[in-house]
């Protein structure tokens, strides 16, 4: 998908024309949301294109962390920009991140200087009548930190469970703790946010008053991340029983019957 070939800059897929909106009153603002509770926005966070959309406070800053799977690692190596996907979980304001000790994306993220964490959630992709108001709801958080190695075994053990917790909750009540051997092969960083924003679209699509005549389809495709049916690996031929933690596997993870902090915007 594209827009029109004229695309501005500032006229892009997902961060459309909206802009031309007037902003939201100044008591709906997310610094409403007051300074106690939110991460942001500082100098680097605040969020300039589509201001409304932009969201510092903590509830729906860990609600993304919590619910996405995957974020992106980005730092420097000598002046280059790298950016690498990899697992994470979220302690606090805290989000820990594993690897091999060779992991190079992670030695360099501890000794690099500032780092940038994002995630992405896609909730939707957005149809209008004009390719160019074509967009994708989403909620993504961006968070600017420093990255420093976890030494004390203990604590690494920690951040380890936890990142198993976050794919799969329930799952350390199984499976084997981490062997002393498997922590020391192990490198445990611990990312501390010093500053983040979230940015979150919901609704439908945008159109020009003179297109919303036109006879095509408009609206929005919801998109859902949705678990498959569990293959079980049995090497020895003896099937283990299910868990229920893996038999009702869903995403967002439902914690304690909770639903997560910032649920998928419907319009
Ligand atoms: C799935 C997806 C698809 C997108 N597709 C496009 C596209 O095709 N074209 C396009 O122009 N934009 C797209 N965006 C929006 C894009 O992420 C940027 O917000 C946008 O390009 C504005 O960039 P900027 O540097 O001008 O933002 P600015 O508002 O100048 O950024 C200032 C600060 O705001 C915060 N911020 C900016 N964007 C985000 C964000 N997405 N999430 C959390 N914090 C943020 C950061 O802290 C950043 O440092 C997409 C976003 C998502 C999640």
């Amino acid at each position: 998908m594209s827009g029109t070939g004229e695309t501005e800059p500032d006229m892009a897929l997902a961060d459309g024309p909206e802009a031309t909106e007037p902003d939201m009153a100044l008591a709906d603002r997310p610094e409403a949301t007051g300074p106690d509770m939110a991460l942001g926005p500082g100098p680097r966070t605040r969020v300039r294109r589509q201001p409304q959309r932009g969201r510092y406070d903590r509830d729906t800053i860990h609600g993304i962390l919590d619910e996405g799977m995957v974020c992106h690692l980005g730092f420097c190596v000598d002046s280059r920009p790298v950016v690498v996907p990899t697992a994470y979980a979220r302690d606090g304001d805290h989000i820990y991140l594993h690897g091999a000790l060779a992991n190079d994306a992670l030695r360099s993220a501890i000794t690099s200087g500032p780092v940038c964490i994002t995630v992405t959630l896609v909730d939707a992709v957005i149809l209008a009548r004009s390719a160019f108001h074509h967009s994708f709801n989403y909620r993504s958080v961006v968070a600017f930190g420093t990255a420093t190695e976890i030494s004390d075994p203990s604590d690494k053990h920690r951040a380890l469970l936890r990142l198993v917790d976050h794919a799969v909750p329930g799952r350390n009540s199984d499976a084997r703790p981490p062997s002393d051997a498997e922590l020391r092969a192990t490198r445990v960083v611990r990312f501390d946010i010093d500053e983040a924003s979230a940015k979150v679209r919901t609704g439908g699509p945008m159109e020009e008053p003179e297109d919303l005549g036109l006879d095509v389809w408009a609206g929005q495709i919801p998109l859902h991340l949705v678990a498959g049916t569990p293959v079980a690996d049995e090497p020895t031929g003896v099937p283990a029983a299910i868990p229920d933690y893996v038999a009702a596997y869903r995403r967002p993870p439902r914690h304690d019957g909770r639903e997560p902090a910032c649920a998928p915007g419907t319009g």
